[in-house]
């Protein structure tokens, strides 16, 4: 998707960002020109939410477009739909950047199918974490309206990765919803998105210059703050002892690989009894080395997800939000991630066009491993 709009369409906002939102995808639904939206929705007993994969305007009403939390991620919640082909439905499906981006990297990975889904993001001020949420969510609910009417990117009481995000604005969607000085309007980021606002009548004549300074700006604290945490996150996973302590509390239980958006095998390994040992492998481990800690194989479990989806991490927190044991899962993951990505030059979720480097192999993109494949390609050419 590459950006087409330089300005922005103004949308009319009578009370508050919620509000307008929601009124904007029932004025979709009226003029037919979605057959479905999915937005979040609270779920009966209030202190949570759902994806809900709305057909009926009169249950859009409850929905809450900008929820406080992020129990799925939505890309997770978007593969299921079309993780089997591309559906028969034209939706709009609203998320959060880090939502769009995971989406981004499953559409890659053939299990999310874009073909008849327009995607929609906004300016996101971070989402709260799931078990301060369910604890409270009366306070979590008023916590996170206010920071949405303040447009508060600074708020304490985000998730810890929300607090180091720099791509909370713009992402690979095809319209953005941008809020600047108590304004709302509509950015569009692709053909898909400029054809929508024609449909719409809406006209791109909102100066975006103000917005995307402001953007700018706080974009340059998150990169500092981010720079910062990983310098901490460092210390405490360079090397196996060190990785060993921080996972020391680890029950094992794959809490993290299951809420994971970018864990896409249909099938993980350490699911499967091949990576579960028998008895005689764990008394052999005993012996060998007089005592061994059960379940076996925790930080082959960790390094194993990290070496599988670590270029494609999105630094959503959902890991860490269904982590029991308050292990600091995603900024340990996100810290990976920022290395791996950088290393191949890549930026998860940025866009559907750059290519997943594992999906792409070119011979010089490790120096090194790339000239030791081509001598030994050169050396089988000689023998042959
Ligand atoms: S590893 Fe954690 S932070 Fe990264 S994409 Fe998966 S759930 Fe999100
Ligand atoms: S969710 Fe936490 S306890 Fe469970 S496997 Fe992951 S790191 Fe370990």
């Amino acid at each position: 998707m590459n950006k087409i709009s330089e300005k922005g369409a103004l949308i009319k906002k009578v009370s508050g960002y919620q509000t307008a939102i929601l009124d904007f995808f029932q004025d979709l639904f009226e003029k037919n020109i979605f057959d479905a939206v999915m937005l979040p929705m609270k779920i009966p007993s209030g202190d949570s939410f759902a994806w809900i994969m709305i057909k009926d305007k009169k249950i859009l009403n409850n929905a809450q477009p900008l929820a406080p939390i992020m129990p799925v991620n939505a890309a997770k919640a978007l593969k299921r739909y079309t993780r089997k082909g591309k559906g028969t439905l034209k939706i709009a499906a609203l998320m959060k950047p880090c939502e769009i981006r995971a989406t981004v990297e499953l559409t890659k990975l053939n299990q999310v199918n874009l073909d008849d889904v327009t995607l929609f993001s906004y300016d996101c001020v971070g989402a709260i974490p799931m078990q301060d949420y369910i604890a409270d969510p009366k306070t979590g609910d008023e916590k996170f309206e206010k920071m949405l009417s303040e447009n508060n990117l600074n708020h304490n009481d985000v998730k810890p990765v929300c607090k180091i995000c720099d791509n909370f604005s713009l992402s690979a969607t095809d319209l953005h919803f941008g809020f600047n000085a108590d304004k709302l309007f509509l950015v569009t980021n692709s053909k898909k998105g400029e054809n929508l606002l024609q449909k719409l009548d809406l006209k791109a004549e909102t100066d975006l210059q103000k917005w995307q300074k402001a953007i700018d700006e706080k974009k340059k604290k998150r990169v500092k703050k981010r720079e910062e945490t990983f310098k901490t996150v460092k210390t405490k996973v360079e090397g196996f002892s060190k990785l060993t302590e921080t996972f020391a509390d680890c029950i094992g239980c794959h809490n993290c690989q299951s809420s994971c958006p970018i864990c896409y095998c249909r099938q993980c390994y350490f699911d499967t009894s091949a990576a579960k040992p028998n008895s005689d492998v764990v008394l052999m481990r005993a012996k060998d080395r007089g005592a061994t800690s059960l379940p076996l194989d925790r930080i082959m479990f960790h390094t194993g997800r990290m070496a599988h989806m670590s270029l494609s991490c999105v630094s959503c927190g959902l890991c860490s939000d269904a982590c029991p044991v308050n292990i600091p899962v995603a900024k340990i993951f996100s810290y990976v991630a920022a290395q791996t990505q950088e290393t191949f030059e890549y930026s998860a979720g940025a866009s559907v066009g750059d290519a997943l480097p594992m999906k792409e192999y070119k011979l010089n993109e490790l120096g090194e491993l790339g000239e030791m494949v081509k001598s030994a390609e050169a050396q089988e050419g000689e023998h042959e």
